[in-house]
């Protein structure tokens, strides 16, 4: 099962989505887009949280 992660999911006015196989691949490609787009690097525990809260399996 593939998981997947919408910026907009946590309140972000952002219509990126990252899919991948796992959630460790999921949260560094969310690594990766939180720190080119939003320029957020390196991404706090508590947002890290809240992105893991909505990862859905897709
Ligand atoms: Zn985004």
């Amino acid at each position: 099962m593939a998981k997947s992660y919408r910026c907009s999911d946590i309140g972000i006015d952002c219509g990126w989505k990252g899919t991948a196989e796992t959630t460790e691949e999921l949260m560094m490609s969310v690594a990766a887009h939180a720190k080119s787009v939003h320029d957020i690097d390196p991404v706090p525990p508590e947002l890290a949280e809240k992105v893991m809260s909505v990862i859905r399996d897709i």
